[in-house]
């Protein structure tokens, strides 16, 4: 489980203050008090958004602040509410209070759409129509709207990455990453190794993402702790998908990949049942005139002893590299919605 954090600082809008104004009008010298109430500050406000997998979009975002409430006005007039501001959090988000150095845990989003206010805007001011009274006909006061709340806060989300990639070292896995990803969340709980692993979040246009994971190289025999692998295997464990990389470059890409199953497998036998693809990479270092010839033999060999399709993806040209993206993104969702 990878876990990703934010600190951010959210301030609700002040209550606008209450008005201090006398009716006029011809004619009528004396009118009484008509000064409005002011109007309610925003609140900051988390909602649930199922869209969102990582807190990268926090990671830069200092203080996040709702409107302030408006004054109120003569002619009892109220004064306009202050807008809120909305965080969208991914599902599975908790809240931690970190003000004034404490490490208290408000809440968690769990649900699509739920909304949790996370700083109250202060209160309307009263305006001075509201303390007329018998005694008092024209009072000559208000009050100030309340104050804004300001908070220091944490967010905290356990990842789970929905694609994790497996191949031997240098099959180019953590150049796909640094291609496709928008964005590299930290990684926060690694201790046993300084190797980590990296997350990258894939983008599919505006909403839709998914996270890659890039996990340091499977070698034969990482099932029996042989290298760093079988470290490793325990996050692809929690992936939804595989995609295997195999550069084109190796003498024999079936038995290759027939080999990083097997290590799976061995380590785990319903890991090699995952939901998978295999892309064929490094595409741009074979010569045009031999790539297409190569790749037909390719995957005619997958097809004919495995029954698969592979998907020849180049890093360094970005050839294909939509192609796979679109794919991963299909059947990631396939697995969600299988679930
Ligand atoms: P990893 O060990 O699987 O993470 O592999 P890397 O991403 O570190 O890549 C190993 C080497 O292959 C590096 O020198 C990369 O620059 C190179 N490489 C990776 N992808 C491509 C590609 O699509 N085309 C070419 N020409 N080189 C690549
Ligand atoms: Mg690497």
């Amino acid at each position: 489980m990878f876990i990703d954090y934010a600190r951010i600082k959210v301030e609700s809008g002040k209550g606008g203050d209450g008005c201090i104004s006398f009716h006029r009008e011809k004619f009528i010298p004396k009118g009484g008090p008509d000064g409005g109430d002011g109007g309610p500050g925003g609140n900051v406000i988390a909602i649930g958004n199922e869209n969102i997998n990582t807190l990268i979009d926090f990671r830069y975002s200092k203080l996040i602040k709702a409107q302030k409430g408006k004054n109120g006005q003569g002619n009892n007039r109220t004064g306009a509410k202050g807008i809120n501001r909305y965080l969208h959090l991914p599902l599975g988000t908790i809240i931690y209070d970190i003000t004034d150095g404490k490490h208290e845990k408000i809440d968690e989003v769990t649900i699509h759409d739920q909304e949790l206010i996370l700083a109250k805007g202060g209160n309307g001011g009263r305006g001075n129509n509201r303390f007329k009274s018998a005694t008092h006909q024209s009072p000559r006061y208000a009050k100030p709207g309340g104050d804004a709340q300001y908070l220091e806060l944490e967010l905290e989300l356990k990842l789970m990455a929905d694609v994790g990639l497996v191949g031997f070292p240098n099959a180019g896995k953590s150049t796909l990453i640094s291609r496709v990803s928008a964005a590299h969340p930290k990684i926060a709980d690694y201790k046993f190794t300084t190797l980590e692993p990296s997350l990258g979040v894939v983008r599919i246009g505006d909403y839709a993402s998914f996270v890659m994971a890039d996990i340091p190289g499977i070698i034969e025999g990482a099932h029996d702790g042989r290298g760093l692998g079988i470290q490793f295997l325990r996050h692809i464990q929690r992936t939804k998908i595989l995609l295997f990389m195999i550069d084109i470059n190796s003498i024999d890409p079936v038995k290759d990949y027939k080999t990083l199953k097997e290590e799976l497998h061995l380590y785990d036998k319903y890991l090699d049942k995952k939901s998978h693809i295999i892309a064929i990479s490094k595409i741009d270092t074979v010569s045009e005139e031999y790539r297409n010839e190569f790749l037909v033999e390719i995957q005619g060999e997958f097809q004919q002893q495995l029954q698969e399709k592979i998907i020849p993806i180049s890093s360094v040209t970005g050839e294909n590299i939509k192609k796979l993206k679109t794919k991963l993104y299909e059947v990631v969702n396939k697995f969600d919605l299988d679930k």
